[in-house]
């Protein structure tokens, strides 16, 4: 699993940092995502597919390298 954000479409709601803290932060001044670990350990990829889903700017992408879905 490879995690991207794009800042630029985050609008800080929080959302990630809440749903999978180990992955994702917020920054201090402006409230935006900060990705933690781009590349997770398998236990927090549920949790990573989650803040994706529940991220309400689609600021956030997760891809498969290899092609296969997410378990
Ligand atoms: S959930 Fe989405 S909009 Fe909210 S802080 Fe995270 S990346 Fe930004």
């Amino acid at each position: 699993m490879k995690i991207t954000t794009d800042v630029s479409r985050c609008i800080g709601a929080g959302m990630c940092a809440l749903t999978a803290p180990e992955v994702f932060d917020q920054s201090e001044d402006e409230g935006t995502v900060v990705l933690l670990d781009e590349t997770p350990p398998p236990e927090l990829h549920a949790a990573a597919r989650r803040a994706q889903q529940l991220c309400p700017s689609g600021a956030i992408s997760v891809s498969d390298p290899d092609g296969s879905p997410a378990r």
